[in-house]
Parts: C-alpha cells; sequence; structure tokens
C-alpha cells in the first residue's frame, strides 16, 4: 500500500494540533498505522496522544546524541500506535525555525524513519504563518502530497491560509503537493461559514468540513487525551471520523 502523506497547516493557535491528533486518532480507529509528524517549534504537536507529555524532539535528541541517534529516540508509540514525532525548534535568539525542520526532516529520511515504520499515513502538522523555506519543506520534495488548512472565520487565520494556498501554488510544478481543501475549526464568531465560504471561493479551494467549537476538546486535553482517548463525546468523535473519511475518500487516485 502506498503511504498517505498530508500536511496540515494553519496559523498558530488555530487548531492544528487538535485537529491532526484527533484525525491521527480517528484514522487509528480504523485500523491504519499513522505517523505524526509535528512541525511546529512548540512541539506540542503529539501531546494528547502520550497523555499529555511532551515528547523529546528530533533537534533535541541531535543536540543530545549527534550521530548515536536512533529512530526510538524520535519516534514514540502513542494512543492506539499512532507513532509520534516532533521535529523540535531552535534554542530561542539563536537558531532559525524553520532550518529546524530541515534538519529534522534529513535525519529522519537518513534513518528511514518510513521505510522501517511504514506507516499507511503520515501527517504532518504544521505551523504556516511564515511559509519560508523550512516551513514549505512539508510540500516540497514529496514529503506532503495533500494539504489541508485548518481555518476559523477570524481574518488573521484566512489571511494565512490564502499565504499557504499560494505558497503551493508557486511550489507546483517542482512539489507534488495539491491543497485540497480547508477545515474549518470553528471559533463562533457571527457568520462564520458565510465569511469561510466566501475567502475559500477567492482562493480557490473547498470546505473539507466544519469542527464546532466544543467543550470536549478542553475536557479531553486536560486529561492528556484525544476525544477518541477520553471516550465521553461520541459527537465530537464522529466529527473527526467523517473527517478522516473524507480525507480518505479524497486522496484516492493522488498516488497512481
Ligand atoms: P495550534 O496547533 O494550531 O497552535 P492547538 O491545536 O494547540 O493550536 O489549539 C489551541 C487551543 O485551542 C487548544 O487549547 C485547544 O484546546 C483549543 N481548541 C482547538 N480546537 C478547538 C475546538 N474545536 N473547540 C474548542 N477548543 C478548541
Ligand atoms: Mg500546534
Amino acid at each position: 500500500m502506498t503511504t498517505r502523506k498530508i500536511a496540515i497547516y494553519g496559523k498558530g493557535g488555530i487548531g492544528k494540533s487538535t485537529t491532526t491528533s484527533n484525525l491521527s486518532a480517528a484514522l487509528a480507529q480504523r485500523g491504519c498505522k499513522v505517523m505524526q509528524i509535528g512541525c511546529d517549534p512548540k512541539a506540542d504537536s503529539t501531546k494528547n496522544l502520550v497523555g499529555g507529555d511532551r515528547i523529546p524532539t528530533v533537534l533535541d535528541q541531535l543536540r543530545a546524541k549527534g550521530n548515536k541517534l536512533t529512530l526510538e529516540d524520535v519516534v514514540f508509540p502513542g494512543w492506539n500506535g499512532v507513532l509520534c514525532v516532533e521535529a523540535g525548534g531552535p534554542t530561542p535568539g539563536v537558531g532559525c525555525a524553520g532550518r529546524g525542520i530541515i534538519t529534522a526532516f534529513q535525519k529522519l529520511q537518513e534513518l528511514h524513519a518510513f521505510d522501517i515504520y511504514q506507516p499507511d499515513v503520515v501527517l504532518y502538522d504544521v505551523l504556516g504563518d511564515v511559509v519560508c523555506g523550512g516551513f514549505a519543506m512539508p510540500i516540497r520534495d514529496g514529503y506532503a502530497r495533500e494539504v489541508y488548512i485548518v481555518s476559523s472565520g477570524e481574518m488573521m487565520s484566512l489571511y494565512a491560509a490564502s499565504n499557504i494556498a499560494t505558497a503551493i501554488r508557486n511550489f507546483g510544478s517542482r512539489g507534488y503537493a495539491k491543497l485540497k481543501g480547508v477545515i474549518l475549526n470553528s471559533k463562533n464568531i457571527p457568520d462564520e461559514e458565510a465569511i469561510v465560504r466566501k475567502a475559500l471561493e477567492e482562493i480557490g479551494t473547498d470546505l473539507t468540513c466544519i469542527i464546532p467549537r466544543s467543550t470536549a476538546i478542553q475536557e479531553a486535553e486536560a486529561e492528556g487525551k484525544t476525544v477518541f482517548q477520553a471516550g465521553t463525546r461520541p459527537e465530537m468523535m464522529q466529527v473527526y471520523s467523517d473527517l478522516a473519511d473524507r480525507i480518505l475518500a479524497a486522496g484516492e487516485g493522488e498516488y497512481t
């Protein structure tokens, strides 16, 4: 089976990691082997898959272990076997965050992470505020083939969405990544869906799904869990299961 490689982009704080980790959990429940790679210097993408803790990042481990670095130092099994990786970030004031992602990706490749774990789906959770060389890495060189953007109806997150869409278009001929749609993570602002639909018309992409604002997210997060592991709110589990179905269906034929 071909590995599905999907990047989830969006403005900082918009809900990328929440969406990505719940999507990972939904896919794992379907029996998929998932690897989630956090590409945000915040390095908390996978925390709700590993009980609320932070796992050591590729960059931290590389700094600590140098050439002795092994896959076990950077890939951690989380809930239902989801493989968790955090690229990590530079020492504040010293390095470049984008450069850090490039280093982390090169290291994973050197260690043959995908050949060894053979995931069905790889999800990259990527900060999309600045789509510089490093943060564009997942959409270049065949890392991710499909891109989804998380946005609310707030201007700043739609602005980031538009920038990300432009970056994908600019890499069009060199990369393989295709913008597949926008996931509306609701902030409950007035006329949110209409605002987003209008913006997406201008950007030229589809609305993949609407995730309601829900206290279930914070309740689960307080226990270091996704809504699937928490298991108390079936309606939110359904939302993320539907998103997983939609993404799986939309990518069929993308890899042939
Ligand atoms: P990002 O990864 O984009 O920086 P996070 O996923 O960490 O953002 O989300 C930021 C905060 O928003 C988290 O504390 C999370 O609990 C909250 N959040 C995200 N999505 C929702 C939602 N649909 N309903 C309620 N709270 C949400
Ligand atoms: Mg995040």
